[in-house]
């Protein structure tokens, strides 16, 4: 049977799809399934391990079936998962004890808060780039550990850990392999991403026992076949890889200083930083890009909490406009902001602020603002915010962008990308294919099984689709960014008076 297509399994928070691709890179069948999300407290976030492996596998035949192929002509599978999100199982049954912890949960708050207490920090920083949070993976596990009393359970090698790509894996492939990869295992706040192991000091930091965790593989490399009860058919499953981490693979950002961003609910911003690692002193996170043949590149990430979620809250709060699109027009339909900026701090700041106190300003406004302008306004906020964040990252690095490479829903907002242009002063380029990051899976698990021969290979299925150019003068973005410069500081002096 002739092959020619390579299929993206995409287990994302609020749905699980799956998306086929020819080797050119173009779509051709996709389907999702969404799944319920469980609040049991206030600030907990948990999914239903069941639910995730059902949806996963409904979108993986609905999708084959939707193409109208036979599941033989898939030549190789690639997982890119929601990250941090936190599972356990038996070993002997495949049994989770628990419902998934997702990465938004803030249960574990007061244990991140004790290891700063400690002065744990530095060393969680030197070791996995991270900063100390309950995103990530290590106190979740930690949690469960003590919540479920396992923890004698876990030392006699009966339970196995993993995050969303190892639960996969583990019940989808031949023979239960119990295997993450290096993008995942570096957010667990366990893993060492200089040495490229589970670290002994943060094992013992959070008291986990090594005999739970599963192996770490490359990114891009064949982890065994697909179960035949899936498809009916046996296919490598060959690529495994974060979100953030597959979405920059799918954009080609393989050369250093290559960037993308991602404008979501917030945006993630990542930066592809070479092979040495380089723990900037900011607020920005190192990680793993992605590891082939034993060979890591390294990422600087960074976030604004508050982009779509800026749009979402014009709409559902405000009730200014109907749909997100609408403020398209609605910006291009007024020259200027009329004076007025909008500073999203609703959760506070993020990098390169990291104001946790301060909280959302609109300043600036006269009898004559209207929606249009605060509309306006709100776009820019999504386009300063990821400035600020692009600035911290060529300051980290050093290297010198010549693009910044676009995808995620409010990508399609014709506005905020010129204006993103204009006040980077650097080109902005959207792909043809806007799902970047099932593409990048796919494009992995090509690679893994020599459907391309190099990264250059892949990128050959990488075409723009539109780009703006930056359109103002120095002087004005000059103004524009003291102007925002200056919002910042009222939101965060505000913060000041408060405390
Ligand atoms: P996520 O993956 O985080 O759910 P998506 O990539 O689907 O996010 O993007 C959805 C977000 O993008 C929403 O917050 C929405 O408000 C915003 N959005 C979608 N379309 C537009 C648009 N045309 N202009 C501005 N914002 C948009």
């Amino acid at each position: 049977m002739n092959q020619r297509y390579l299929m993206a399994l995409d287990q994302g928070t609020t749905s699980s799809r799956a998306i086929l691709f020819t080797f050119e890179g173009a779509p051709v069948a996709q389907a999702a399934f969404e799944f319920p999300q469980h609040y049991p407290k206030p600030g907990w976030v948990e999914h239903d391990p069941a639910d995730i492996l059902h949806t996963q596998i409904e979108a993986m035949r609905t999708c084959v079936r939707s193409a109208g192929i036979d599941a033989q002509e898939i030549a190789a599978i690639g997982i890119t998962n929601q990250r941090e999100t936190t599972l356990l199982w038996e070993r002997s049954t495949g049994k989770a004890l628990y419902n998934a912890i997702v990465w938004q949960c803030r249960r574990t708050a007061d244990r991140v808060e004790r290891l700063v207490r400690e002065n744990a920090a530095p060393l969680i920083r030197e070791k996995t780039g991270l900063i100390p949070d309950a995103y990530f993976s290590g106190t979740k596990l930690q949690w469960l550990l003590d919540e479920l009393q396992l923890k004698n359970r876990a030392e006699n090698g009966e339970l196995c850990f993993g995050t969303i790509d190892s639960f996969l894996a583990w019940h989808l492939v031949e023979g239960h392999p119990h295997v993450t990869d290096a993008t995942n295992a570096g957010r667990t706040m366990l893993f060492n991403i200089r040495t490229q192991s589970w670290d002994e000091d943060l094992l013992r930091l959070m008291d986990i026992p090594r005999q739970l965790l599963p192996e770490v593989r490359d990114s891009v490399g064949i982890i065994g076949m697909l179960h035949p009860d899936i498809l009916g058919a046996r296919i490598p499953v060959a690529a495994i890889a974060g979100d953030q981490h597959a979405a920059l693979f799918g954009q080609a950002c393989f050369k250093p200083g290559m960037v993308k961003n991602t404008y979501g609910t917030g945006c993630f911003m990542l930066m592809n930083a070479g092979e040495d690692l380089r723990v900037p002193s900011s607020g920005l996170l190192s990680t793993v890009a992605w590891r082939i043949g034993g060979k890591v590149t390294y990422a600087l990430e960074g976030s604004v909490f508050m982009g779509g979620a800026t749009i979402q809250w014009l709409r559902d709060e405000l009730h200014l406009i109907r749909t997100a699109a609408e403020t398209e027009g609605l910006a291009f339909s007024v020259p200027d902001t009329g004076g007025v900026t909008l500073v999203p701090a609703f959760t506070g700041l993020g990098a390169p602020y990291w104001n946790m106190y301060a909280r959302g300003t609109l300043t600036g406004m006269t009898r004559g603002t209207g929606r249009a302008h605060i509309a306006r306004a709100a776009l820019e906020s999504i386009a300063f915010q990821s400035a600020d964040l692009y600035t911290e990252m060529r300051t980290a690095c050093g290297f010198d962008p010549d693009c910044l490479r676009v995808d995620g829903g409010a990508s399609a907002n014709r506005f905020l990308m010129q204006f993103q242009s204009d006040i980077l002063n650097l080109p902005v380029q959207r792909p043809a294919v806007s799902e970047t990051t099932a593409l990048g899976a796919a494009l992995m698990a090509g690679l893994a099984t020599g459907i391309y021969d190099s990264l250059e290979d892949t990128a050959a299925s990488w075409h723009v689709s539109e780009s703006w150019k930056p359109a103002i003068t120095d002087e004005e973005r000059q103004n524009r960014l003291k102007g925002w410069k200056r919002s910042v500081d009222t939101a965060i002096w505000w913060a000041k008076e408060r405390q």
